[in-house]
Order: C-alpha cells, then structure tokens, then sequence
C-alpha cells in the first residue's frame, strides 16, 4: 500500500501524527509538499526563506531514510489528485491547518480524490473544540479555558510503523534567496528549545524587556511545525521555575485556535458585534509612517524597524505598536493585521488576528476600551536605558534616557549636541497622545452608544 502525508504546517517527522499513522498503515510513504503560489509570493522574503530552509531539511531527512521530500507547484486541488493516480495512492494522511483558506482547500482536494483523507491535529496540543465549558461552548476568558486545557485528556497519536519513505518525481526545490533567520529543520528546533529549558527558569523576565533575549524565540517552529506544540507542553515539568508560565502561552495559542475554528472570520470582524460601527481614521499617510517605523514615537518606531529587518518583534512591542495604531492613530485593526500577517516569521493567522482583535479591545478577554497604553510610559518602563530604541532607531543612540524615549522634550541645544534635528534626522512625533487618545474613546464611545 502507498500512502501519502501532505506536509503543511508540520515539517517534522518526530511528533507527527499523519506521518505516524502513514508509517503504520502504508508500505511506502509519499511526502508531498505543494508550493501554493501565495506561500512564495504572499510572504515576506524572512518567512519565504524561513520555509524553503525547512523544506531543504526535511528533504534531508527524508534522503537519509531512502526517500525524498516530493515537492509540486501548486495549486494544490490539480497537484494532489495528480499525485494520487501517479503513485496509486490509497489514502492520503494531512494534518489538519484550521485556516478558512487551508479547510476549503482541503475540502476541494478531498471532493477530487477517490482515496480516503486521514486528518489528525498536529499543530496543536488539542484541537479545536476539544477544550469547552460544562456547557459545551468556548470559554470566552482564557483562564477558566486553561484550567481546562491542562486537565483534557490528550488525544491519543497514532505510534510510528515500518513504512518507509520512497523516491517520486518533484519539481525542484527554490533556494532561499537570502539568509535563513534560524537553522532549518527539526533537529535544530529541538536544540533551540534545549536551549531554552536552560533559561526559561527566569521566564518570564522580571521586566519583560525586549532588549534581552528573554523569551523562547519558538514561535516560527511552532508556525512552520518543526517543533510540536504537544512534545513543547510535554517537555515541561510545571513545577520547575518558569515552566508554568511557558505553558501558559502555549494554552493561549490553543485557545486562539479554537477561536478561529469557533470564528472563521476572526481576521475580519470584530467579535464583538456592537464595535463593528466604529468609525476609523484610516489616514494613509499616518498609517505609510507606522509601517515604515517613522511615527516619532521611539518605541514604535524601533518595533516597526525590528520587524523589517529581522520578521520579528517581542511580544511587548507587538502590543505597543499595534496599540499605536488602533488606539493614537485610529486606524482600522484589520491594516495592521494584514501588515503583520505578510512581515512575520511567525505569521499565523489565529494568533495574529486574535492578538489584534485583542488589542483593538474588540475580541475576547480584552482589556476595556478606554485602557490606552501609553507609548512614552511603555518604553519607559520595558526600556529603561533606551537600548532597545538605541539599537533600532539608531539616530537616537547618543540620546541619554532622559530624552531617548522623547526626543521632543529635549531642548536644541540637547538635540544638536547628540546630531538629532526633529524633522530632519528623526520625525516629530505625529500625534499628541493625549488628544488621540481622547479622539479614540469618543470614536468608541460613538460606537458602542456608551455616553460622552
Ligand atoms: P514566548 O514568550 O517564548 O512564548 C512561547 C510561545 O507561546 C510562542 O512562541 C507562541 O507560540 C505562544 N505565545 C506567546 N504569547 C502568545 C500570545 N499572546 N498569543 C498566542 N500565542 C502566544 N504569535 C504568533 O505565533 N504568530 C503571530 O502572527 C502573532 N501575532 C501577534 C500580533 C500581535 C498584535 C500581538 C500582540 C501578538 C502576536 N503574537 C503572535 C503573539 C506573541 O507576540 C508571539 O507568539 C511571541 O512574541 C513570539 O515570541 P516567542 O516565541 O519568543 O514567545
């Protein structure tokens, strides 16, 4: 029998229920990987690159076993029953991506295939609509939901068989184009996530500090699924240091996962219904200058440059720049969820609009509205010595931290001394926080009929 495991999400072959079950049931296994056009041209050239580095080590992998990874250029309703009659196939084992692209996609191939699809959840520790209330509903607060989740029962994976890899025709492999942000392939997530159980006992660090190297930095395994997040949860030891609030946010990206399977629509409305008539903004300039890192506020502009150059940004400044945009600016959430969605190494769009929805205050277990961080207070407090700033914006780095976080306040004479001209070298700030935020709580007051 031959079987085929269509890799997606899941670039692994440790941890990997499809590619067990295949193993188990299958003589010869097919791994397929299919090229969609919008995964090379959709993407930033970080993630891109990121990707054809994991498919190249999963196609070692798979030498090293007898086989090889088989790569066809999408889309992929006309290349997997393509490869289904070529090699005979009899059943065809994915692991589920509750995406609404990936479900109607694998639904149009499932209708285009006479074989059996074997659909397994690998990208998450449960899936979706496995963790619900007494009453069988999502909980819309996280943490009645991760009580939950650590005590469900864990779905039971199939166990590895004899079946092996075997050699097919492919379409070659693009290479990278540039550097690849992190060594590809699941060996080498394994190493970074041994390298975090050594320091994840300060975790998280006492100050959140995106100038450190504080957090784990797994995000885009967990997004292209060279790590499992159930292997991460059953890595932990929660009474060790650290561990628990680790678990944590591996429950949170569960718990958005279920969200998007509960909310299909998460990226595009508000799920709170009655925050749908708010009125935005939505200058373009304002919004060219958030994305570009040139809002003159030092903060946000170090995040919006990070993001640029490197595909990733603390979660911290995720929030104080996308804080900035929907609450200082009043543009709508769903610009700046796109613009993360196409920069992020990590880009996933469970997390990525829910995290969104949640900073808007629109989603579920938002803070109230009329909560607005804000900016200079923010960096203050996560960035004390301006070192994060110092190291994205770099025209502020002679700054001392009096000013680095406020560049306006410093007189001329301060300015000219450390080369800074406003309006030259580093922008004016492009708005007063104060009356933006007051613009913003009328706009949501407006919306939500909430009195003046
Ligand atoms: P760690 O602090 O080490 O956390 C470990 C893991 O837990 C992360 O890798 C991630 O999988 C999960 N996690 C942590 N925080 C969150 C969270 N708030 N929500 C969901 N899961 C979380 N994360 C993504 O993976 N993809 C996205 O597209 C994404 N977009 C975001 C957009 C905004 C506006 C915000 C505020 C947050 C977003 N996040 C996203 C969540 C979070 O910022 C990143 O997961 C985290 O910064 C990644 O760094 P890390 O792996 O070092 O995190």
């Amino acid at each position: 029998m031959t079987g085929i495991v269509w890799f997606r999400r899941d670039l692994r072959l440790d941890d990997n229920p499809a590619w067990a079950a295949a193993t188990a049931e299958c003589q010869n296994v097919v791994a397929l990987f299919v090229l969609e056009p919008q995964l090379l041209h959709a993407a930033s050239d970080v993630r891109r690159n990121q990707l054809l580095g994991h498919l190249a080590a999963l196609n070692e992998s798979l030498v090293g076993l007898g086989g090889m990874l088989v790569v066809r250029h999408g889309p992929a309703q006309t290349a997997v029953p393509r490869l289904v009659d070529e090699v005979g196939a009899t059943a065809l084992f994915v692991n589920v991506d509750a995406t609404p692209f990936s479900m109607a996609r694998d639904r149009a191939v499932a209708r285009s295939i006479n074989i059996p699809v074997r659909p397994y959840h690998g990208t998450v520790v449960h899936e979706p609509g496995k963790v619900l209330t007494k009453a069988g509903t999502l909980s819309q607060v996280f943490t009645p939901f991760y009580k939950t989740w650590s005590v469900t029962a864990q779905t039971p994976w199939p166990s590895p068989g004899p079946g092996r890899p075997i050699t097919h025709a492919s379409d070659e492999l693009p290479a990278p184009s540039g550097p690849v942000r992190q060594v590809p392939g699941q060996v080498a997530a394994w190493n970074r996530l041994d390298d975090w159980l050594g320091r994840v006992e300060s975790y998280p660090t006492p100050l959140d500090l995106p100038s450190i190297d504080g957090t784990s930095d797994l995000s885009a395994d967990l997004k292209f699924g060279t790590l499992s997040p159930r292997a991460i949860a059953e890595t932990l030891d929660t009474t060790q240091p650290g561990h628990e609030t680790f678990l944590r946010q591996i429950a949170w990206r569960d718990w958005w996962a279920h969200t998007l399977v509960r909310h299909p629509d998460l990226a595009n409305t508000e799920l709170k219904p009655n925050y749908q008539a708010i009125v935005w903004r939505n200058n373009n300039d304002d919004f060219e200058r958030w994305c570009r890192g040139q809002t003159g506020f030092p903060i946000v502009d170090a995040g919006m440059r990070q993001l640029a150059a490197t595909g990733w940004m603390h979660n911290r400044v995720r929030m104080i720049t996308a804080s900035f945009l929907v609450k200082d600016l009043l543009i709508d959430w769903r610009r700046g969820e796109r613009f993360f969605r196409h920069w992020l190494v990590d880009a996933d769009l469970a997390q990525n609009a829910g995290n969104w929805q949640w900073v808007a205050g629109t989603g579920p277990d938002a803070a109230p509205y009329f909560r607005i961080f804000n900016p200079t207070t923010q960096s203050k407090k996560f960035d004390p010595d301006g070192a994060y700033i110092k190291r994205w914006v770099p025209e502020l780095a002679s700054l001392p931290r009096s000013t680095v976080h406020e560049p306006s306040l410093a007189g001329p004479l301060e300015l000219a001394l450390h080369g800074v001209t406003l309006g030259d070298t580093y922008p004016w700030p492009i708005v007063d926080h104060a009356k933006a935020r007051t613009r913003t709580l009328a706009a949501y007051r407006a919306a939500l009929n909430d009195g003046p």
